[in-house]
């Protein structure tokens, strides 16, 4: 028997209920009797050409449902359209089989993994004895346009489990999935007479619905993201309602690669990763040193200011430490592995709580201390996965802006508050103007999964929601989406070219003053449990400064800058002028170097352009008579001729201020 007649076989095994009627409510709050069997798209078609045109999928009774399924019983139904953020997804995941499809045309020894929308657009995962290259994803681009003319439908076949297991027997990851997912009977989509693929669905009616693509990339992947199985072919694409939308997609892609801060950091030599100190690890260069050095004064400041107290703690302790905090547990995969000395087993910590939890327990407590807050730029360790690291984003050691305050419920709302200012000033500083922010609670005690009272929670969301609403922070609330030791809220910016970076973190936990025992002693001179907060706000300071390099396109602002002005001779005549030029900038304390090559100033220029250094001070035998500095800015071009204490007290100015526009 063929594939297709066998398809065609189960597709008639599909059973429609014998002709009766049934009742089709719409959200306008009207309803249709209609012939049972009756699809979505005839239903939107009765009501609207254009809505049946616009139609991507439908949602019956709250499931999303493919607009050319029988409607077998009464249902609650709406139609989906461009304007609706899930058809987004079902439109990229229909995407992603034409994509499948048109690789097994190409490439029949292919075997399909799976593939789902993501935020970005879509992937599929392969599995090919060859690797895909660059100009397979040219070919199979413009296969996916031909099968996308061909107009081929979605079309949702059923199954029975033992006939699937036989059906697929040499496609392995499609019979692993059917085992472990597979109900007695499972849908399957075709497309064309060469395409199945084993999935839940909905898609698109047909192929000529998809209407704006494109593939973008080639990567490992392993089956399931587990790196002890097999490694597949990743193929990454996106895909859009309109030509319009793709094009301004794949324009942001393209200035976020020039602002990649891996390239970025290479060409500006401010950090590395050494293949011989391994992955994940990161190694901040000379300049980047510079930076980061101002990142960490300001925070310390910062702290000082705002009535921290600055802490230090060690980086690698005994494993009975996380023992008792609980990390050993439930954060065990993601730590280093313990390793023993003399007396014990030790191990890098993964998080500072333990430790700022030790020396507040170190002494009693009285509710005159509180709050105390406990801040350190402390650096942890956790184990990422091999696959999963990313340039400074995601790596194996960082450092946090790590604080916990101890404080009674009296005092926390106000705390909070404190925190949610810290985190805007903190945006301010570095020329963030956009926020979002998300409020993470709990399910009400619905699953147990929860740790902590109902009191406790309801004092701590309403603290959170309180201190926001009083700070003017507009705050998404992500029900049942906290975790489990308490709830928080989560501050993300939105960068110069509009995506969002998660950053700030105000969480409470309710576990750990309970797992050490914490007290203070209150006015009613009995011993309470303290409220318990994590709080970071750069979140990891490597990543932070990746956020910040590629915000900026690795033009720092003037306070950050590595070099804030470069002093450039015209000719070897004016080498001893510089040199007093440069020592003067640096005795007013602005980094300044100076290039004495004996290359033409113009070579220079653009050197200095290309390291982005703010100010370039050209000097020939005119400003070394006059005691002037012809300045030139990165951005704005040649500014004139200026005396040089005058260019020093602009500078200092701005190094001052902090100023973000220059
Ligand atoms: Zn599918
Ligand atoms: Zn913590």
């Amino acid at each position: 028997m063929s594939r297709s007649s066998s398809l065609r076989n189960a597709y008639a095994t599909l059973k429609v209920p014998a002709m009766s009627n049934i009742n089709v409510r719409l959200p306008d709050g009207s309803s249709q009797s209609v012939a049972a069997g009756t699809r979505p798209i005839d239903v939107a078609r009765s009501i609207s050409p254009r809505l049946a045109d616009a139609a991507i999928v439908a949602s019956v009774n709250g499931q999303l449902y493919d607009l050319t399924r029988p409607l077998e019983s009464d249902a609650d139904l709406k139609i989906l359209t461009t304007k609706d953020a899930e058809a987004l997804q079902v439109y990229r995941h229909s995407t992603a089989h034409l994509l499948a499809a048109a690789v097994l045309e190409l490439f029949p020894e292919t075997q399909l993994g799976i593939g789902p929308p993501i935020d970005t657009g879509f992937y599929y995962d392969f599995d090919r004895p060859a690797a895909f290259t660059p100009e397979d994803l040219e070919k199979i681009e413009k296969r996916m346009w031909e099968i996308q003319a061909r107009d081929l439908p979605y079309e949702r076949v059923l199954t029975p489990k033992e006939e699937g297991l036989k059906k697929y027997a040499d496609a392995w990851m499609k019979c692993e999935l059917i085992r472990e997912r597979a109900g007695d009977v499972f849908s399957e989509y075709t497309l064309g007479p060469h395409f199945i693929d084993f999935c839940r669905g909905p898609h698109v009616p047909s192929t000529s619905k998809i209407k704006a693509f494109k593939l973008l990339s080639i990567a490992g992947a392993y089956w399931k993201g587990d790196e002890h199985n097999k490694q597949l072919q990743r193929i990454y694409g996106t895909a859009f309602f309109t030509k319009k939308e793709l094009d301004e997609y794949i324009a942001k892609l393209e200035d976020a690669k020039k602002r990649d801060h891996r390239k970025l950091g290479q060409e500006l030599d401010l950090f590395s990763i050494q293949e011989l100190a391994g992955p994940g690890l990161i190694f901040f260069h000379p300049k980047g040193g510079i930076v980061r050095k101002q990142i960490e004064d300001w925070m310390r400041d910062q702290y000082l200011k705002r009535g921290y107290s600055l802490v230090y703690t060690p980086h690698i302790v005994r494993r009975e430490l996380f023992k008792v905090s609980g990390h050993a547990d439930f954060y065990g995969e993601n730590m280093f592995v313990p390793m023993k000395l003399d007396d014990a087993e030790y191990q890098p910590k993964p998080m500072n709580c333990p430790g700022h939890i030790l020396i507040y327990a170190d002494k009693q407590r009285s509710y005159r201390e509180l709050p105390v807050r406990l801040g350190e730029l402390g650096t942890v360790y956790r184990y990422e996965r091999s696959g999963v690291m990313h340039g400074l984003m995601r790596v194996r050691g960082f450092t946090q802006d790590d604080a916990h305050i101890f404080c009674t419920p009296g005092q926390i709302e106000e705390e909070v508050v404190a925190c949610l200012q810290f985190a805007f000033d903190t945006l301010k500083t570095y020329g963030f103007n956009d926020c979002e922010a998300e409020l993470s609670t709990w399910d009400n005690g619905a699953s147990g999964k929860y740790d902590g009272t109902a009191d406790q929670w309801k004092l701590a969301e309403n603290a959170l929601k309180n201190a926001a609403e009083r700070v003017n922070l507009k705050i998404k609330v992500m029900q049942d989406e906290a975790a489990f030791y308490g709830p928080k809220i989560d501050v993300k910016l939105v960068d110069a070219i509009g995506r969002l970076w998660q950053l700030s973190t105000v969480q409470f936990d309710f576990t750990l003053p309970r797992r050490f025992g914490l007290e203070y002693i209150a006015e009613d001179g009995k011993a309470h449990q303290p409220l318990m907060v994590h709080r970071a706000l750069y979140g990891s300071i490597e990543r932070f400064f990746g956020i910040l390099l590629e915000h900026y396109a690795g033009a720092f602002p003037v306070w950050l800058a590595p070099v804030q002005a470069i002093v450039l001779p015209i000719t070897d005549r004016q080498i001893d002028f510089a040199k007093q030029v440069r020592d003067r900038l640096e005795q007013a304390g602005i980094r300044a170097t100076l290039d004495d090559r004996s290359e033409k100033v113009n070579a220079k220029i653009r050197e200095a352009q290309l390291q982005k250094i703010p100010f370039m001070l050209v000097v020939g035998d005119r400003e070394a008579q006059s005691g002037q500095v012809a300045v030139r800015h990165r951005k704005r071009g040649d500014l004139g001729a200026k005396p040089l204490d005058a260019f020093i007290a602009d500078a200092q100015k701005l190094i001052e201020s902090k100023a973000i526009e220059e």
